[in-house]
């Protein structure tokens, strides 16, 4: 597999939440990276890698790296010692919180890390800092998933069931979800399943290179899911699909969802959605008629200000069809970041504590205060989410934050005004290895370690635990995000909570700090994920098996039974006007991953996709007399940008399509609509009204 003279280091995938099983090749001569390998033998992606993760390794020694840190002097950054750094860092910290109390200082982190470092994340935060300001880039990301499933079955893991069964399966619906350009290994677990005789149902108003394979593909219109979902469940429902002995024994609320999805006909569903009532009928049966279906989503049906109702709604199909906690069916959602759950169940959320635990519960404070060593007094109370953050910014309360691992610079909506409020703040630290958009606002850069120079576990997209592995040593003068954490923790004078010498120590606390809590980790070590090739959560002791199929006998509410919510639709947060008239909505290319600080830098994916694009379809562009490559102005109620044409049939005409891995004046969420999901505060990126002008 690899030359002589080579050592393989078996880890995964710096990006996605497939987290695709890779070996990092060593020269065993000069500890020089030289490529990677696909691991044939990771029973999820069976050798497979895509363009991001057969490059990522030249993202280890690029020579964009911040070798050391970085201060600001005079409007530029002077190279400095880690000394200089922190001591600046204690200084302005201490300054601040004597000055305007402990909340002025906040903390956004990220989930493009180890389960330990998004566990100490939020205990830097919490103990450290004493901020109850905290919050992360998965509320962009997972946090309408995580509502929807908390709503309906109680418990939030990504996916009801192990993906290697999904080959096994007879229908996929598929809703908002480019799988073939987002999660692109994934793709031929799908195959393998059509080789077999499996049906495919696509809902996304783009016909993307997934929609293309697809058996009916529901080209509806952004921000009408939950219509759309209520029609399918009005079919299922009248077509008599209910496995009904499930409903009555599992389900809470079935009548009131009967009631509630009895005006959406097909008539009236397409009449929302645009989509022909005769596809929607068609979807139906194909869903109805499969004894082992999984209904999956992702951003396209979860980033909008209705997000959660999404989710609720196309997890009640399965519900419906009896179809969750049994074999090669369920539920699940394609997980952006490589640890997209280390965010919610490790205490990153403004929220939330380890384990899932709610901050709001005097039993969970009292059980983390424990764990951490401090008083449930001092542990403070909820925040607020991301982008609410930045609200206070903009009205004084925030003085300072600390951006861990994250480009909200560029992955926020509205990005203006975010812009503004880095602008506005006293004190801006940044951790990355790259010098981010967001990190150009930055008072200190912290140069961090890639994935490949430190060790600790992930959360991939089924809910395993994996083991990433160190290949080299920190390069330069770069720290991992633990070590600088508990270094600013000990200037500060909490050091005591921080004494972790290993990521190994932090997992450790971090199973005690999940035990008894709905994220229960207590069960997993390191040994048993290198012998197990992971295991998955819930797993409450060691000789657990871990829990690849969720609610096999019980759902994670009081009752144990899942909940079926009767929510019909409701337009978008914005709606297309005589100024604005069409709808705008986003996504992502295969070549680029999420802000495109890390992607952008690698020359293949930047040659493939180097800027972004204003996609729309032919009859579209004719109507305003532009052709293709010319280029045409986007305006939204919140600012404008300048982009070049690509026309394509396979988009819908009433719609301008534009992927957003770009920073600064190429950066479409300059565009976007910050109205926030009233439960997962997740902004509505999906879906916005704008207008389009010929230059
Ligand atoms: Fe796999 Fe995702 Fe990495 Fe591509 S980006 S190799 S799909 S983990």
């Amino acid at each position: 597999l690899h030359n002589k003279g080579e050592k393989l280091i078996t880890t995964h995938c710096s990006y996605c939440g497939m987290q695709c099983g890779m070996h990092i090749r060593v020269s065993e001569r000069t500890g020089e990276i030289k490529g990677v390998e696909p691991r044939y033998d990771w029973p999820v992606t069976l050798g497979k890698l895509c363009p991001k993760g057969v490059t990522a390794y030249q993202q280890i020694d690029h020579p964009d790296r911040i070798k050391r840190p970085l201060i600001k002097k005079k409007g530029k950054f002077v190279e400095s010692s880690w000394e200089e750094a922190l001591s600046l860092i204690e200084r302005k910290f201490t300054e601040i919180q004597g000055k305007h109390g402990k909340d002025a200082l906040s903390v956004f982190g990220g989930v493009s890390m180890t389960n330990e470092k998004c566990y100490l994340v939020g205990k830097y935060a919490r103990v450290a800092l004493g901020t109850r300001f905290i919050d992360y880039n998965g509320r962009f990301c997972m946090s309408s998933a995580a509502g929807g499933f908390m709503k309906t079955f109680g418990l939030d893991r990504g996916s009801t069931l192990p993906w290697t069964e999904l080959e096994h399966s007879d229908c996929f619906l598929m809703a908002g979800s480019n799988t073939a350009e987002c999660h692109p290994t994934s793709i031929q677990m799908f195959w393998k399943a059509r080789d077999k005789g499996a049906k495919m149902i696509v809902i996304d108003p783009r016909e993307t290179p997934t929609a293309r394979i697809a058996d009916v593909h529901l080209d509806l219109k952004p921000g009408t899911d939950s219509a759309l979902a209520n029609g399918l469940l009005h079919l299922i429902i009248k077509e008599g699909y209910v496995d009904q002995e499930y409903v009555d024994e599992r389900c809470n609320n079935f009548e009131e969802l009967k009631a509630s999805v009895e005006e959406f006909t097909p008539e009236h569903t397409a009449s929302i959605t645009g989509v022909a009532p005769e596809k929607i009928i068609k979807a139906a049966h194909i869903y109805g008629r499969s004894p082992r279906s999984v209904v999956m989503f992702a951003r396209g049906a979860e980033q909008q200000s209705k997000g959660v109702d999404n989710v609720t709604l196309y997890s009640s199909l399965a519900l419906l069809r009896g179809q969750i906690g049994k074999f090669a069916s369920g539920v699940a959602t394609f997980t952006g970041q490589g640890n997209g759950q280390g965010g919610r169940e490790h205490g990153q959320k403004s929220d939330l504590l380890p384990g899932y635990r709610k901050l709001t519960d005097p039993e969970a404070v009292k059980y983390i205060s424990k764990v951490w060593g401090i008083a449930p007094e001092e542990m403070p109370k909820p925040g607020v989410s991301a982008y609410e953050m930045f609200d206070e910014i903009h009205n004084g309360t925030i003085k300072a934050m600390h951006v861990i691992c994250s480009n909200p610079a560029v992955s926020s909506p509205n990005v203006e005004y975010i812009w503004e409020g880095f602008k506005k703040l006293d004190f801006l630290v940044v951790n990355d290895f790259f010098l981010s958009e967001t990190a150009e606002f930055a008072d200190v850069v912290l140069p961090t370690t890639t994935w490949a120079e430190d060790e600790g576990t992930t959360t991939n997209l089924e809910g395993r635990v994996i083991r990433i592995r160190k290949a080299i040593e920190p390069l330069h003068e770069s720290k991992t995000d633990w070590q600088i954490l508990s270094e600013i923790a000990a200037r500060l004078g909490r050091g005591k909570y921080f004494p972790y010498k290993n990521p190994r120590e932090i997992f450790e606390e971090f199973r005690i700090a999940t035990k008894g809590g709905k994220a229960d980790y207590s069960g997993i070590t390191y040994e048993r994920i290198d012998k197990e090739d992971g295991v998955f959560w819930p797993c409450p002791s060691e000789d657990h098996p871990g829990t690849p199929t969720m609610f096999k006998e019980s759902f994670g509410t009081p009752d144990g039974k899942a909940n079926l919510p009767a929510v019909g639709w409701e337009e978008p947060g914005e709606v297309p006007t005589k100024e604005f008239p069409l709808r705008l909505t986003t996504g992502r290319v295969v070549f680029h991953y999420l802000s495109g600080n890390q992607t952008r830098r690698i020359d293949f994916l930047k040659d493939q996709c180097p800027e972004p694009y204003a996609e729309m379809h032919p009859e579209l562009a004719s109507q305003y007399n532009m052709s293709d490559g010319e280029m045409i102005r986007l305006s939204t109620p919140r600012s404008t940008m300048e982009l070049e044409v690509k026309l394509t049939k396979a988009t819908r005409k009433d719609i301008v399509f534009v992927p957003y891995h770009w920073g600064k004046e190429l950066s479409v969420n300059k565009l976007t609509n910050p109205s926030l999901d009233p439960v997962s505060r997740m902004p509505e990126f999906k879906v916005c009204s704008v207008k389009i002008e010929k230059l």
